[in-house]
């Protein structure tokens, strides 16, 4: 935990060694606002607290239609969703000491249908696409767009509606698993553009569903831009497009209004004299971003977001140190290949990076050997069952407090202090369908590198 983001040519340059070195380090964003300007979505029109909500109302729209369509969903009644977790045993093992405030999880990793956070962004977007086509076709409407008129969704005269498109997403893994159960639930076709390096029981458990899984042989840019080529020569095709999508992003960031509600009914205060800080594994972004931009707009400059991306893949962190243009791991000599599959991402979204400009507190690095060690740690100490990626965040708290740049980071925003009463949530973002002898191989790894 070395090297400080301090100003200054020489600490920049330090800074780009250490991240060719693929060494942990974090920095801090010289841009983040206390008060941000409207945020501008690459083009689109400026979003906002509306948009977020406009999401969650879409989620609760739809809610008896998945909970009629998924089973697992009935004692939620439809709703999507994952607790809130105090973990003070891993914060020991941790050695994250008191002083430095709480530790808490906030356990996407169980979410169900999904598995995984894409549960949040890729299952809003293919919801709002089947409701623009049942609005446009008549099926739901003026006078019918409670929640009971969305069930009539699944009767069959709206299948027959969806059977005629196909749903197109490039995906390294959990977002085609989110985008291929849900379209294909609903009667869409599905297809799944995957790179190499997806895990195979991602693949078997979309082709067991029905999906189609097309395989490329390069990263998952190249997927991505496979599937997008395919789609645009097909008028029948809705291509999810992981690195320009604003449906995705503003599904994620419904979460901060159920976050608040637990946050709330925890007793956990989040104010000027309360900080809470936020620690969420990144990729292309959408979703750490879609949940900063929701956090952002609740608790204001008192929230502070941090993500967290592997050493070999940190595209988030040379998208927002360049703060032009559109570079790539690759350019710093780094070869984007890591044990965090969700995480397997050589270029930021720029949609992501754009909104985050204003909002973002920094980005961290962690080593895989630490992802592996974390791993074991959430489930030696907590029970909780995660995989590589959903490790990312753990490193972060002490890397924030005891790092150089992080203590600049807490000292420029007079939060010292308030540390004693501050929270620490870190976003575990992935696990729920990891078959068991893929998890036992992740136990053995940690315990290969602790022997
Ligand atoms: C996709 C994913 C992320 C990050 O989401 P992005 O939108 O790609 O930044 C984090 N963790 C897991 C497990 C994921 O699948």
């Amino acid at each position: 935990m070395n090297p400080s983001t301090a100003a200054g040519p020489h600490a920049a340059a330090a800074l780009r060694a250490s991240l060719a070195a693929a060494t942990p380090l974090l920095w801090c964003n010289p841009a983040r606002a206390v008060t941000p300007p409207p945020v501008q979505a690459a083009g689109e029109h400026s979003i906002s607290l509306a948009d977020v909500e406009a999401a969650q109302a879409r989620f609760a729209r739809f809610a008896p239609l998945l909970s009629a369509l998924f089973p697992e969903l009935a004692g939620t009644h439809g709703v999507i969703e994952s607790p809130l977790v105090a973990v003070p045993s891993m914060q020991t093992a941790l050695g994250l000491p008191h002083s430095q405030g709480r530790l808490w999880v906030k356990a996407d990793h169980s979410l169900p249908v999904a598995g995984s956070i894409k549960a949040r962004g890729g299952i809003h977007e293919v919801l709002e696409f089947a409701e623009n086509l049942a609005l446009r076709h008549g099926l739901v409407g003026p006078g019918r767009n409670e929640p009971e008129h969305y069930l009539a969704l699944r009767e069959p005269a709206a299948r027959a509606l969806f059977g005629r498109y196909q749903v197109a997403v490039g995906s390294t893994g959990n977002l085609g698993l989110s985008i291929g159960v849900m379209a294909s639930a609903l009667g869409f076709r599905a297809a799944v553009h995957m790179s190499s390096d997806a895990k195979a029981w991602k693949k078997a458990r979309l082709r067991n569903r029905g999906v189609e899984v097309v395989e490329h042989a390069g990263d998952y840019e190249d997927a991505v831009a496979a599937g997008r080529r395919q789609a645009q020569q097909d008028e029948f095709t809705y291509f999810v497009d992981d690195e320009r999508s604003l449906s995705l992003l503003l599904g994620y960031s419904a979460a901060a209004l159920h976050l608040r509600q637990q946050l709330a009914a925890h007793a956990i205060r989040v104010d000027a004299e309360h900080p809470l800080f936020v620690y969420l594994p990144c990729g292309v972004g959408g979703a750490p971003a879609g949940i900063t931009f929701g956090m952002r707009q609740l608790f204001g400059p008192h929230v502070h977001c941090v993500f967290a991306e592997p050493v070999q893949s940190p595209c988030f962190l040379v998208q927002m140190m360049a703060g032009a243009g559109n570079p790539s791991v690759y350019d710093f000599g780094l070869s984007n290949s890591t044990q965090a599959d969700g995480l397997a991402v050589p270029r930021a979204s720029e949609l992501a990076a754009g909104v985050m400009r204003p909002l973002l507190s920094g980005v961290f690095t962690v080593a895989d050997d630490t992802l592996f060690e974390h791993l074991a740690l959430a489930w030696r100490t907590q029970g909780l069952r995660i995989e590589p990626s959903a490790a990312a965040g753990f490193s972060g708290p002490r890397m924030l407090c005891e790092s150089p740049a992080g203590r600049d980071y807490l000292a420029r925003h007079q939060l010292e202090a308030m540390m004693p009463q501050a929270t620490h949530l870190v976003w575990t973002t992935g696990g729920l369908f990891v078959p068991p002898a893929e998890y036992q191989g992740f136990l053995d790894k940690a315990a290969a590198l602790a022997a």
